[in-house]
């Protein structure tokens, strides 16, 4: 019997962590300063793409790609109604509309038959980009999804929240970890404190285009660029321009040293990750009234597990259940088209049959690396036990 509360996700603080973040708060910056590149950097390295920039959050981060990504009033956009709604909100944020897609039966990703179709039944240069989710750190197979976008003339902006460290194989053999811009045109991140790395609040927009990157850098501080190559005038070394409307989406400096300090235990947490993913897979295999998460090509699919997602036989019974052992298990997503603010705009139950489907079964159980085998053999006995 475990009688601590045990979370679906939670961050790890170590004393390495809280030197870091001691040291940044008695630094000369403490917004953003040398500690933002660095982490920056560090994060380009890890994900291996050319370019990073930390924002004050993931929300920040979708909102600005949005805006490099030119999106505005007009714009229509297509994303997956099984994810956060922030991954849809950043297209209204910039003017634009959002178009939600069916998942696939098996992924719960965005499927992109139903893309196709979507396309096909509308007049070519209607719609500006498509933003794949990496649901519960499935990587989404986003070298087909460059084909289709390709052929429609799509921009793709890369939802890799769940999946830091996450990586598919593609056609020639070649690894493309999620977020590294190989195949889409931007992608982001966010270290809220249940994702793989914590700031706190915290987000990173990675590209490999120089062009996003430039937007995307003035559009974090306010519009203002101070870069003398870009100036338009020049009064003096004091001089800096406001060149569009931005914001200030800025991470601080004692956040970064965090990230910093956090970005080296990403592999462990990862394999932590796995590992317990593996042993829910294992107990679970044959269970009838539980269905573990599937890898469609497991050879060449390194998943990330944010999340470890099962469905579930009488959901709510099993969620009440555990929630009375303190067990904080959590339903990942009740679909954006279903909300009330997108049901305002048009959207209604029965639009996406599959994703309203799996809403009615799933369930993330508790992952994360310091989840003790105690905790996860407990959260199974009791899953186990409800059954019986
Ligand atoms: C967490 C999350 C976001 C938003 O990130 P915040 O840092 O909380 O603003 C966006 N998309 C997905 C898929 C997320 O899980």
């Amino acid at each position: 019997m475990i009688l601590h509360p045990i979370p679906y996700g939670k961050q790890t603080i170590t004393a390495e962590d809280i030197k870091a973040v001691t040291d940044a708060l008695t630094s000369q910056f403490i917004t953003q300063g040398p500690k933002i590149d660095e982490f920056e950097n560090d994060f380009a390295k890890y994900i291996g793409v050319k370019y990073a920039v930390a924002v004050s959050n993931g929300t920040a981060a979708l909102h600005l790609a949005a805006l490099a990504l030119n999106v505005k009033p007009g714009s229509k956009v297509i994303t997956t109604s099984i994810t956060f709604a922030a991954s849809a909100n950043c297209v209204l944020y910039a003017g634009g509309e959002i178009f939600f897609v069916d998942i696939d039966p098996e992924t719960f990703t965005i499927d992109i038959k139903k893309v196709r179709q979507l396309l096909d039944s509308h007049p070519k240069g209607t719609f500006s980009g498509i933003i794949p989710v990496d649901l519960a750190g499935y990587p989404v197979n986003t070298e087909e999804f460059r084909k289709l976008a390709d052929e429609y003339n799509l921009w793709i902006l890369e939802d890799a929240c769940h999946a830091p460290g996450g990586y598919f194989i593609d056609s020639k053999g070649k690894k493309i970890k999620c977020g590294d811009g190989q195949y889409c045109d931007a992608a982001i991140f966010s270290f809220h404190p249940v994702k793989h790395i914590a700031t706190g609040e915290g987000g990173m927009i990675t590209t490999n285009s120089k062009e996003i990157y430039d937007r995307l850098i003035m559009l974090r501080t306010h519009g203002i660029t101070k870069n003398p190559d870009l100036l338009i005038e020049n009064h003096g070394s004091w001089y800096y321009e406001m060149q569009e409307l931005g914001y200030n989406y800025r991470l601080t400096d004692i956040q970064a040293a965090l990230g910093i300090s956090q970005l080296k235990r990403a592999d462990a947490g990862l394999i932590r990750r796995r590992e317990i993913a593996e042993k829910y897979d294992r107990i679970f295999a044959n269970n009838p009234n539980i269905i573990t998460p599937k890898i469609i090509d497991g050879k060449n699919t390194s998943h990330a597990y944010h999340l470890y997602i099962v469905r579930v036989n009488n959901r709510i019974g099993l969620y009440d259940f555990l929630r009375n052992l303190q067990i904080y298990v959590q339903v990942h997503y009740i679909p954006v088209h279903i909300m009330p603010y997108y049901k305002n705009l048009g959207w209604k139950n029965g639009d996406l049959p599959i994703a309203e489907n799996y809403y009615e079964h799933c369930m993330s159980l508790p992952i994360f690396p310091a989840l003790t085998d105690e905790e996860q053999d407990f959260v199974i006995e009791k899953i186990l036990e409800f059954y019986q």
